[in-house]
């Protein structure tokens, strides 16, 4: 069943909406006016969306999280669980750093590795959000038994 919005509804509406449809269609529109569509699902709990869409992730990844929402670039990626359970643990982890100093840190990381390596690639898989992510993506438990702050012992 699908479920289609007309307005932009907010958080806890999306997820009221997203128990009743498996998936609701979503046309967001940008700053300079241009239009993506993509689709919203909800995956393993209430708490997870899934927004299908490959125009808002980047070129050479497959998904991308910025919380509240997983973006995967298309349809069958949101089966995944390997790919899911990674981004969910990005998820806890932008959350336990307030969203915004999660980008701040996640930045800095980066260049701080680019420096070192100057190889893209290598600088990126050594942020310690990501040696976090890629170490548990598989353990589809992880998030049960995880302390807070995990990734910093990946410093
Ligand atoms: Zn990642």
């Amino acid at each position: 069943m699908n479920g289609h919005c007309n307005v932009i509804p907010g958080y806890s509406e999306m997820k009221a909406l997203l128990t009743t449809h498996e998936r609701l269609k979503l046309t967001v529109l940008d700053p300079k006016g241009t239009i993506y569509k993509g689709s919203l699902y909800l995956i393993h709990n209430n708490l997870i969306m899934v927004i299908v869409s490959k125009y808002l992730v980047p070129k050479g990844y497959l998904a991308i999280t910025i919380w509240p929402f997983i973006f995967v670039r298309n349809k069958g990626l949101k089966d995944v669980d390997s790919l899911i359970s990674h981004e969910k643990i990005h998820l806890k982890q932008q959350l336990e750093l307030l969203i915004l100093l999660f980008y701040i840190w996640y930045g800095i990381e980066y260049l701080v590795h680019y420096i070192k390596y100057k190889d893209h690639l290598k600088a990126y898989r050594s942020i310690s959000f990501e040696v976090e992510a890629n170490t548990y993506e598989n353990d589809l438990d992880y998030l049960n038994t995880r302390k807070l702050f995990s990734w910093f012992k990946y410093l």
